[in-house]
């Protein structure tokens, strides 16, 4: 599909720079670059177990996910990371280390850059569902559930083997300490996929 030049409105012309085809202006310096989004996840840690949140959007609509979302053009990727935080478990975290950098690759949607760190939540903190979470639980272990995306289980993958455990899922029947789940209303279930800010 053709696009058009931001700056100018014309059609944008196919260009090879940097050894790369692109779609560029033909009148000036526009080029449509297909940049990554920026993305975070926490692994938050209590008591020996770590802190999901089931979805209550899509994509992943009612599977588990480690809280985190986009970062905004104006964010610190840690800040982005604690304010999604915020907004997805109602509980304040503190971030404690970096996990890693990862590249995800889309072929439906722009490619992504995953940052993972690890966090602890505030003081006297206790999470919640937020309204993009159907419940959130903290889950020992070895007894993880199925994780929504692929991106997922390979920070949590990479922060078990950063203590030396095995990864392992299990049954979500055998999480600990989950709270009662929060049905959202029918006006924040969306059922077309929407970007989460
Ligand atoms: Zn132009």
């Amino acid at each position: 599909m053709g696009h058009f030049c931001i700056n100018c409105g014309a059609a944008l012309v196919q260009r090879v720079i940097e050894g790369r085809e692109v779609e560029a202006c033909p009148n000036d310096s526009f080029v449509l670059w297909h940049d990554p989004k920026v993305s975070t996840a926490v692994v938050i840690e209590v008591d020996g177990g770590i802190v999901l949140g089931r979805r209550a959007i899509e994509p992943g609509y009612g599977l588990w996910c480690l809280p985190g979302g986009f970062v905004n053009d104006d964010e610190d990727p840690a800040a982005a990371a604690a304010r999604e935080c915020l907004e997805e478990i109602s509980a304040p975290v503190e971030l404690t280390g970096l996990i890693g950098v990862y590249h995800i690759p889309k072929t439906d949607a722009s490619s992504m850059v995953g940052i993972a760190y690890r966090g602890r939540l505030g003081d006297g903190a206790r999470p919640s569902a937020g309204a993009e979470m159907l419940e959130v639980g903290v889950f020992q272990l070895d007894a993880l559930p199925p994780l929504a995306f692929p991106s997922h289980r390979t920070v949590v993958a990479e922060y078990l083997k950063s203590l030396a455990l095995p990864v392992v899922e299990a049954p979500r029947s055998v999480r600990a300490g989950a709270p009662r789940a929060r049905r959202p209303s029918p006006s924040q279930a969306p059922t077309q996929p929407r970007r989460k800010r």
